[in-house]
């Protein structure tokens, strides 16, 4: 069975960077009826905080990333760490180093001085134990010094690396505390991971970790490394492009289907498909379709995409998104009325908006209580001509089926009747209406709002 994990620093909150390393960890195990593990790495005491924690199983639960189990927590493991650390030291792929901090300063002095690779080399790697003093010591793994170490990376390819490159890594620090190196590996081996994805800055770390894999005698998972995300002109993303973080595009109301969709997208491709359900993206995802150059984050493909999914949603399942959306940013729920407005205009609402601020600009018109207050441009339109058409129609919108075509035809007529066209008719509707250029047809905003709310709302602008 396929087992992957996400393995967040709590140091910040969930970057976009995180969150799409997140989600390539959820299609490939979800797609396979694997499992996805979810392990903070909290072994930074100074840095990593509780509320950063809660901010990335926050960022995670609104993409919709779920994982299997109760969250790990790494610095919680610390006694297995050093329990594998004394492993290695009993069956002697580990030795014990009693260099002081200051020794191998003055290693690193002299070897700078002379030229020479400042990789500490330990005197104690084969020194005799009854020479060992009785001293604090730190543990240090005993490295291969000769040939080369390989690692079969299923996005990179073979990424190999000359042994003389590494150093006996601690293990295990003379105070007893394990090293983030070795914390990985145990931690993974312990999760049953099958494979690891994971963003390519973590490549060189991958040597040193496989060190500890071979001594443990323990396989090697599948490591899949995953190139950074660029901005648009191709260096590393950063503020400077946009906002970074997942909690920021929430913010900005994008839907978690359409980011989901995006950050799939990048740096993973499936022939063309750019527009697909969660359903197409778990049957689809691979580690081969996975790009080995950085992907570059495209702010218009994300806008696209996401106005797709809105567009594409279910009415009832994006009513309650857009009122999650209100409650997560603070605003005022829906009244009941507002609501059935709402949902009543949603398939007038949902095309061509990006996000759901958009769509509930485009919606003000159900959110707006008499009397309407037309905004500068519509209150040009209501002129004494046209508030004095406007009043005419009352008679007739009062006798009128209340269907699109009936309701056609009473505006066409009096705009024939004064000549002008109906595009003309359209403005002061459109202002007594919704107050605002921004809204539905006019025809769709009376079906909606029904008759008595039209005639009055036409009534307060003619008067
Ligand atoms: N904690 C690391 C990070 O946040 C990830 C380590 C890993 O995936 O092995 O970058």
């Amino acid at each position: 069975q396929v087992v992957t994990r996400f393995a967040p620093s709590p140091t910040g909150a969930l970057h976009i960077g995180g969150a799409r390393t997140a989600l390539f960890n959820w299609l490939f195990a979800r797609g396979r009826g694997g499992r996805l593990l979810l392990r903070i790495e909290d072994t930074d005491r100074a840095r990593s905080t509780d509320a950063n924690r809660l901010a990335i199983l926050d960022g995670l639960i609104w993409l919709g990333l779920d994982w299997d189990g109760e969250p790990i927590s790494q610095a919680a493991r610390a006694d297995r760490h050093a329990e594998v650390a004394n492993e290695l030291l009993a069956n002697g792929r580990a030795y014990k180093c009693f260099s002081t901090q200051e020794e191998i300063e003055a290693f690193r002095e002299a070897a700078r001085a002379e030229g020479r690779s400042t990789l500490f080399r330990s005197p104690w790697r084969d020194a005799d134990p009854a020479t060992h003093p009785d001293a604090p010591y730190a543990i240090r793994i005993r490295a291969p010094q000769d040939g080369a170490t390989t690692i079969h990376d299923a996005v990179q390819g073979e990424v190999t690396l000359q042994n003389d490159q590494l150093d006996d890594m601690v293990l295990l620090r003379s105070d007893g505390t394990p090293v983030y190196m070795l914390a990985v590996v145990v931690d993974d081996h312990d999760m049953g991971v099958t494979h690891i994805i994971r963003g390519d800055d973590h490549l060189t770390n991958a040597f040193r970790q496989k060190l500890v894999y071979d001594a443990m005698g323990w396989p090697v998972p599948v490591m899949a490394h995953i190139p950074l995300i660029f901005g648009p002109d191709g260096k590393k993303l950063s503020k400077r492009h946009g906002a970074t973080g997942a909690a920021e595009y929430r913010a900005m109301g994008y839907p978690a289907a359409g980011m989901r969709n995006y950050l799939t997208r990048l740096g993973w491709s499936h022939g063309d498909a750019e527009f697909f359900t969660d359903d197409e993206a778990r049957e689809w995802f691979d580690l081969e379709g996975i790009g080995k150059s950085p992907a570059r984050f495209d702010f218009k493909k994300l806008d696209n995409l996401s106005g797709r999914h809105i567009a594409a949603a279910d009415d009832a399942a994006l009513l309650k998104e857009v009122a999650d959306y209100l409650a997560a940013s603070g605003q005022p729920p829906l009244t009941e009325r507002q609501r059935a407005l709402v949902e009543a205009a949603m398939p007038h609402l949902k095309e061509r908006a990006k996000t759901y601020p958009e769509l509930l600009e485009k919606a003000q018109f159900a959110l707006t209580e008499r009397p309407i207050e037309p905004d500068e441009k519509s209150a040009a339109a209501l002129d004494a001509v046209s508030r004095g058409i406007l009043a005419e129609l009352t008679p007739h919108l009062r006798d009128a089926s209340w269907e699109r075509d009936a309701l056609e035809g009473i505006v066409k007529d009096a705009a024939e009747r004064h000549g002008m066209g109906l595009g003309k008719l359209a403005g002061p509707l459109r202002a007594a209406l919704a107050g605002r250029t921004v809204s539905p047809s006019v025809f769709d905003m009376m079906l909606v709002l029904g008759r008595d709310e039209t005639i009055a709302r036409i009534g307060d602008a003619a008067s």
